[in-house]
């Protein structure tokens, strides 16, 4: 059997996920943090990781690292937590424990192409519900397709990526309150918005509040956390894979929790520039800033392709969002980066425009 005969047809039809080559590059691309650990702190974690036992497996179930998670987050009693190697395998883990024949998953679109995407390796339906041409929910599109593909869960990304707003809280309680399956709330970006749903978790028993640290500095050690009605949550551990949270992750991952408020300051910090940097590209009348509760600013530009090649020149990568969706026609995304950072990427953009 030749390769071409043996993978499937969509499989080969696909691109690999695509990743820029960002060596000497201002890196605005990734929604990163774009902080280190300060030291003494490097040090400290250094050491800790210096006494992780290599030679055996993790902790299966990553009790005491679900302990910390709890404490840090303010995730309810009444929830349980499944961990995932990013936020990313979350996902996976949930299509996966839903896909039978007749799985529909449901998203709106655009939004966190991984939805689509384990959608299509799990070989189930996939429904994009299209946002408002300001990226607001369409409340009533969305509530009818969900009506009439009764969708096993509905992905929401709260705030959405890429294009940055919240959707209305009461919007997505309308969401959970029609959907006859999970509702998956992904909070990727909570350490940069001002809404949660965590503290229905747990006691709805269809709602999942995913997380994630990546967006809060720690996008290198991919850990993924999920918050839910036990017996969800019992479900989605079935399907997830045996040590899927290395030791490393898990002992750097623990220190990390026992200096959060490192990472609160830097979050607080990332808020502030965001508005600066929104407040500076909003006076700027070649460009539309589309509001944001996430580390990154989705901007909508004349030429997305012009502009996103001439920040390229000025060494300074961003995500050009122009072509993955009709809505995101002329868009770029902007993640916040140090202060210096984006003063470089707004007189960058001056420049292009004068
Ligand atoms: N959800 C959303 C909305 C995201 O934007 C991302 C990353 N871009 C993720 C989940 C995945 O994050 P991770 O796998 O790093 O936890």
């Amino acid at each position: 059997m030749s390769i071409q005969q043996l993978f499937r047809p969509d499989v080969l039809a696909m691109q690999a996920y695509h990743v820029a080559d960002a060596a000497g590059f201002i890196k605005l691309d990734a929604m990163e943090n774009p902080y280190r650990l300060p030291e003494p702190l490097r040090s400290e974690l250094g050491q800790t990781l210096a006494d992780v036992a290599l030679n055996r497996y993790p902790d299966p179930h990553g009790d005491g690292l679900k302990d910390q998670l709890k404490a840090a987050f303010a995730i309810p009693a009444a929830a349980d937590v499944v961990l995932g190697n990013g936020s990313d395998e979350i996902i996976t883990l949930i299509t996966q424990a839903l896909a039978a024949p007749d799985t529909v998953v449901l998203a709106l679109e655009p939004s966190f192409v991984m939805y689509r995407l384990n959608a299509q390796f799990s070989r189930v339906r996939y429904v994009g519900v299209p946002l408002a041409a300001d990226f607001s929910l369409d409340l009533p599109a969305t509530l009818a397709a969900i009506a009439s593909e009764q969708p096993a869960v509905v992905f929401v990304s709260y705030p959405n990526n890429p294009t940055g707003p919240r959707f209305a809280r009461a919007e997505v309680q309308a969401i959970l309150d029609a959907a006859p399956g999970l509702v998956v709330v992904d909070e990727a970006y909570q350490a940069f918005a001002d809404d949660t749903f965590m503290d229905l978790a747990g006691s709805h028993e269809r709602l999942i509040v995913m997380r994630t640290l990546s967006k809060l500095g720690l996008a290198g050690l991919r850990l993924g956390y999920a918050a839910g009605h036990p017996e969800v949550i019992a479900q989605l551990d079935k399907v997830r894979p045996p040590y899927n949270i290395n030791v490393l992750t898990q002992a750097a991952a623990k220190f990390a929790l026992r200096h959060i408020e490192v990472f609160d300051a830097q979050a607080a910090e990332l808020r502030r520039e965001r508005e600066r940097l929104a407040a500076a590209l909003g006076a700027m009348p070649q460009l539309k800033v589309f509001p944001s509760e996430a580390n990154f600013l989705t901007v909508r530009v004349p030429d997305a392709p012009a502009l996103f090649a001439a920040l390229k020149e000025a060494r300074i990568l961003v995500k050009n969002l122009h072509g993955y969706h009709p809505l995101l026609a002329n868009c770029l995304r902007l993640t916040v980066g140090s202060p210096d950072e984006n003063t470089a990427v707004l007189a960058a953009i001056t420049t292009y425009f004068a």
